[in-house]
């Protein structure tokens, strides 16, 4: 396995080991440095649950309380108790019960039940010690003070039992666990205001290129309209970052030089996109060499192939290819499963499936390929998939239609329609 340089900031001590990793890495090795590359981050923050969504716990969280605390009714019916449901000799049972009060939710009966007795309970409402079970109301007859079972009742029947959702000292998340909403609600039914996770990771994100333009602004001839760092800051704050955006800098190695130092006083990492290709990567190289380190990777991935990884004095660099679909796939192929590191968790597994391919895939060897598909279940239950036709490295279009990738190993040749395929669905970031 190749290893990646050393995880102290001090640049002095780096090791040379990504620095000397192949000309030409397969997906998995780069992977496999850039999370190596990174130690998680150690500062601990208490927030409120209100702001915890996509936030990873720091510690286990261990419940407080029972969940539900108390025993109580599963249906709006009658409490009763009748010894013989808990007798183990088989003995007549109770078919009429004498009621003796009510139970509501958030008022409960005072006292306990005995032998013949019931009370009128509704669903939710604590279940007086003496109940042996609840009879929804559609199965008595109520006449005063009496009530007739119109059916027989097992022990136990419609009662929730306290702790049974979560029981008291129940770990319920363990360290690294990225919240979601549902997550914050248990939280809630814990009684919990606050939780502890690991601080935010902080992003500088800019864009190189002379020709790129601001959306809204008019277009010079030869220019484009920017889309990296709309993309990126988006994806970046679904996983939860705190971004700076720098917008876009131009090609020139003073104004790369200042982006750079603004992006590391700020950052833990700072994303640039464009200008790592063979011939272009002059200032961004320079640069980086000049501030800290620099390894310039071919990764086996299309699209994606050039990246640049590297270290300024207080942060990690990635460098993305400039074209948006590049940008898009490296940044979620490769940059997110070290983000998630750093943040002090694993990126989720993308879904995976196999597929019937629709029409023919071309490949040439050598490279593994992401080729946006559209995946479906067709009349007989199949999944099928079909490759968007326009696969360019620069047609953003491709990624928005689609909805998963069509993943070709390196030295896979191609599939004939009809073939089986493997996809992978669009995650959170992409979809
Ligand atoms: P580069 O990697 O700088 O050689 O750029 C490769 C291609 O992507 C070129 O066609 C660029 O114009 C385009 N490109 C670079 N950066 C961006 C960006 N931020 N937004 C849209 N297109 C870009
Ligand atoms: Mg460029």
């Amino acid at each position: 396995m190749i290893s990646a340089f050393s995880r102290t900031p001090n640049i002095g001590t780096f090791l040379m080991d990504c620095f000397s990793a192949p000309d030409l890495l397969t997906v998995a090795q780069a992977q496999q440095l850039l999370v190596d590359a990174m130690s998680p981050l150690t500062d601990i923050e208490s927030i409120r649950i209100s702001d915890a969504d996509k936030r990873i716990v720091a510690q286990d969280v261990v419940s407080p309380i029972n969940v539900p605390q108390h025993d109580n009714s599963a249906m709006d019916g009658y409490a009763l108790c009748d010894a013989g449901l808990r007798s183990s000799t088989s003995c007549e049972l109770l078919t009429e019960f004498t009621l003796v009060g009510d139970s509501f939710a958030g008022r409960p009966f005072v006292g306990e039940l005995i032998h013949g007795q019931c009370i009128r309970i509704m669903t939710g409402a604590v279940i007086p010690v003496g109940t042996d079970a609840v009879i929804m109301q559609e199965q008595t007859v109520v006449n005063e003070q009496a009530v007739t079972i119109t059916k027989p009742v097992k022990l136990d029947a419609n009662i929730r039992r306290a702790g049974e959702d979560i029981a008291q000292q129940q770990v319920v998340f363990t360290a690294g666990h990225r919240l979601n909403a549902i997550d914050l609600g248990l939280l809630a039914s814990l009684g919990c205001a606050q939780v502890d996770v690991w601080r935010k990771l902080k992003v500088a994100i800019l864009a190189t290129g002379d020709e790129l333009t601001y959306p809204g602004e008019p277009l010079a001839p030869g220019h484009i309209y920017e889309t990296n760092s709309v993309v990126i800051q988006q994806m970046l704050s679904r996983f939860g970052a705190d971004v700076l955006s720098l917008g876009i800098i131009a090609d020139d190695k003073e104004a790369i030089a200042a982006a750079f130092t603004q992006a590391d006083d700020y950052a833990d990492v700072v994303i640039s996109s464009g200008g790592v290709s063979v011939g272009e990567a002059d200032y961004t190289k320079t640069v980086l060499d000049e501030m800290g380190r620099t390894a310039f990777w071919k990764v086996a991935m299309k699209p994606g192939k050039p990246f640049a990884f590297g270290k300024l004095p207080n942060s990690s660099f990635m460098g993305l290819p400039g074209n948006p679909v590049s940008a898009a796939v490296t940044f979620q192929q490769l940059v997110l499963p070290a983000l998630f590191r750093l943040a002090g968790t694993t990126m989720p597994t993308p879904k995976t499936l196999t597929a019937i391919t629709q029409t023919e895939i071309r490949k040439r060897a050598g490279r593994t390929d992401f080729q946006r598909g559209v995946w479906s279940v067709d009349e007989t239950g199949q999944v099928i998939v079909t490759p968007l036709s326009a696969q360019g490295s620069g047609m953003l279009s491709s990624l928005s239609t689609a909805n998963c990738f069509v993943v070709l190993t390196q030295d896979n040749a191609g599939h004939a329609a009809g073939e089986t395929v493997t996809i992978t669905l669009f995650d959170e970031f992409l979809a």
